[in-house]
């Protein structure tokens, strides 16, 4: 196959929701359409449960089984389709934000009947910044929740989106009876058997015909009919130029659980979602066709026994072809590496591969050279952007507690920093160090894993901040300037990279700071 056959056929996205919405089910339901896996249950959820055992535990089991679902990939419609694994769990948050880096277009989970949850809000936003397509699924039809229309609202109300419905419900709950399919025109009828699939569509090519009252009754046909009629006057019709520049988001209803609903999403997804686009860097945009490899980490996994501390990072490729044993510059390094068994990701596996084409994710065993956000090219020194780190919302002061293993413990931090797993930061003042997270759960990570693969020991001590924010100063000279380094000293750190942060305490000391020094700008995220 041709090189830009092989970029057409490819998706490579990303599942979003709150967790419990259904995306565990949704990604399962997927792949077994790709006969990628062929029972349910197949893939393992990753969500953090609370119980029995200890979080931390719950954590290192969590991690074994996100390696497994990292990416997976399967092929639907001769189209090769890459799942980004996005963990729900708010605690990983920054996980999530990273891979969203990663992902062509997005899939967004909503329970029907909680609506647009905490975590779609933040996770959404993020894409919406970044104009990633995205297409919306309903999930849980067989359930009772909100009426279509009021669920329609609350999307574009909570999410700033502006959606169009391409299949619409017939009922819900008890009665749900199945939907039309806007898109395709027809009408699938609900049964409850996650075994039925496309053969039971059924045609409608005149909605007003009595072919529609036969199939579902005379007063839900008609009660479709002024639902629809409605939804054609409110909602603007599909574009798929509009969508694919983020300002359209097409929805559609089903039931994961169910597999009702979900080929539906899939065909249309496959014929409508973007191929691997053009990215930034900080030189220019590259485009995948491009002849040249380049790529970047966009997340990196420790392993899991202690005794191999090989990582494995993970590169999307964004242009050109990666090929196993050809040198490849690390741009921040300077140094040329060859990788001789890169991997690829299938369903549940990975193997071992030769070439990967723009979209895929190629896994490389690294012993610690690679960074999130590291580029890799042919020669050309280019920096993608856009692997931002985000203001973290819990702090503590990291002390060594054994002080014979000192080393062990710098090395751990520092490695498990570049996996992202926390930001450090060295306070300007008294050189203290602080760990930043944005969930509470990676205090634990960080102090078991420091133990059982570095043998070192941390305690913390609590640190009052409500947020670090990246200060921005025109002019390093300037008066203003100068007097907000000495008047916030006790505030001031820098993180790994150098660059200046100010610990806020509060949200009013924060918006005080704001006001008191206009001409310095403060960011949430690492980039701007
Ligand atoms: P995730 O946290 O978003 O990955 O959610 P899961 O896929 O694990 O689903 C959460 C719960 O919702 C599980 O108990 C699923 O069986 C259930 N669930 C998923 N889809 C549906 C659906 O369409 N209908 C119903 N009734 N339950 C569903």
């Amino acid at each position: 196959m041709k090189f830009t056959d092989e970029i057409k056929r490819r998706r490579t996205f990303g599942i979003i929701s709150h967790p419990d919405a259904g995306k565990t089910t949704l990604t399962e339901k997927l792949l077994l359409f790709g006969g990628a896996i062929h029972e349910a249950g197949a893939v393992k959820s990753n969500k953090i449960k609370k119980g029995a055992t200890s979080d931390f535990m719950e954590i290192e089991r969590q991690r074994g089984i996100s390696v497994a679902t990292s990416v997976l990939a399967f092929e639907y419609d001769g189209v090769k389709i890459n799942i980004l694994d996005t963990p729900g769990h708010k605690d990983f948050a920054e996980d999530t934000f990273r891979t969203l880096t990663a992902v062509d277009s997005v899939i967004v989970v909503i329970d029907v009947a909680k609506g647009v949850e905490e975590q779609t809000e933040k996770l959404v936003e993020v894409c919406r910044m970044r104009n990633i397509p995205m297409i919306v699924f309903i999930n849980k039809m067989d359930r009772e929740g909100k009426d279509a229309f009021e669920l329609l609202d609350e999307i574009e109300q909570k999410l700033n989106l502006s959606v169009t419905p391409l299949s619409f419900p017939i009922g819900m709950g008890y009665d749900f009876k199945g939907i039309y399919n806007i898109w395709e025109k027809n009408v699938n009828l609900f049964t409850g058997d996650p075994k039925k699939d496309i053969e039971d569509t059924i045609e409608i090519s005149d909605l007003g015909g009595p072919e529609l009252d036969k199939l579902i009754g005379e007063k839900a046909a008609d009660n479709l009919r002024t639902e629809l009629e409605l939804a054609y006057g409110v909602y603007p019709e599909f574009d798929k130029d509009e969508y694919l520049s983020g300002n359209l988001q097409p929805v559609f209803f089903g039931s994961a659980l169910n597999n009702f609903g979900v080929r539906e999403l899939l065909d249309c997804f496959v014929s409508i979602a973007p191929t691997p686009r053009a990215k930034a860097s900080e030189e220019r945009t590259v485009q995948p066709d491009e002849k040249q490899f380049t790529g970047f980490v966009f997340k990196i996994h420790a392993n899991m026994d202690p005794k191999h501390r090989d990582r494995l990072a993970f590169v999307k490729v964004v242009s050109g072809m990666f090929e196993r044993n050809k040198p490849y510059l690390h741009v921040r390094q300077g140094k040329n590496f060859k990788f001789s068994s890169p991997n690829a990701f299938f369903a549940e596996k990975k193997e071992i591969v030769d070439v990967s084409y723009p979209g895929d994710i190629v896994g490389l065993h690294d012993t610690g050279n690679f960074k999130i956000g590291d580029t890799l090219t042919e020669g050309e020194l280019l920096h993608y952007r856009g692997v931002p780190s985000f203001s973290p919302e819990h702090f503590r002061y990291i002390n060594n507690a054994d002080p014979m293993k000192t080393k062990q413990l710098e090395k751990g931090v520092d490695q498990l920093m570049d996996e992202g797993v926390a930001q450090l930061f060295t306070l300007e003042m008294n050189g203290r160090k602080v760990i930043g997270t944005v969930g509470a759960l990676q205090f634990e990570v960080i102090q078991y894993r420091l133990e059982h693969e570095y043998g070192a020991k941390c305690t913390y001590e609590n640190l009052n901040v409500y947020k670090a924010t990246w200060v921005e100063t025109k002019d390093p000279k300037s008066e203003e300037f100068k007097e907000f380094k000495r008047v916030k000293a006790k505030y001031l750190a820098h993180d790994k990279r150098g660059q200046l942060v100010f610990f806020a305490d509060s949200q009013f000391s924060l918006q005080m700071t704001q006001q008191k020094y206009p001409s310095l700008k403060f960011h949430f995220t690492s980039e701007f």
